[in-house]
């Protein structure tokens, strides 16, 4: 991306841009204060991969976390991770934000919030997300389907379609496409 995103502008670029999974890490992490190591991992990539400089992913997570977990709680149990998306700690390889085809074969133990919800949401929870993106009621029957029949990329497309009222040839197959396309349509 060639402009770097600000922590202030999550909350907005999540509701225009955001593909369902990380939405739902989003907003998990908004409610709890709190999201667990492979939540932090993929949400934290994809942040990286949509522009948000290390700094900002700073501010954005002690936010977010709030004030049980200010100072030097932060630092010690969380600044290590952030620091890791964006290789400064570990061994500092560039890990790049995981693609669909990663998130969707990653197990989710019951229970937390990270993987693709096409695929780990009951199809009553995803309607219920799906509904309160305010998707039109076709949209929404279509996704369901196609993640019932284990289409989960599709359904995300089809959902991606119906938000964005264009056509996506080429499929969805990375949250940060899902992003970086979206925004294309809406700037
Ligand atoms: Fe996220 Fe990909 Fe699943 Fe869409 S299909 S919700 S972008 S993992």
């Amino acid at each position: 991306p060639s402009e770097a995103v600000m922590a202030a502008q999550i909350p907005y670029l999540a509701k225009e841009s955001f593909p369902l999974c990380m939405q739902s890490m989003y907003h998990r992490l908004h409610t709890d204060a709190h999201l667990k190591h492979n939540g932090r991992l993929q949400l934290g990539l994809f942040l990286k991969g949509i522009g948000l400089p290390l700094e900002e992913a700073m501010k954005f997570w002690r936010a977010e976390f709030g004030p049980k977990c200010m100072g030097e709680a932060f630092d010690k149990k969380y600044a290590y991770g952030v620091r890791y998306n964006y290789a400064k700690e570990g061994k500092r390889t560039d890990y790049t934000p995981y693609s669909c085809m990663k998130i969707i074969q990653t197990p989710v133990p019951r229970g937390e919030a990270f993987g693709c919800p096409y695929k780990t949401a009951s199809p009553q929870e995803l309607t219920e997300q799906l509904r309160a993106m305010r998707l039109p009621p076709r949209v929404v029957e279509e996704a369901v389907s196609k993640a019932r029949g284990h289409h989960y990329q599709l359904a995300c497309t089809a959902v991606f379609q119906g938000q964005h009222n264009c056509i996506c040839e080429s499929g969805i197959s990375h949250p940060n496409q899902y992003y970086d396309e979206s925004r294309k349509e809406l700037t």
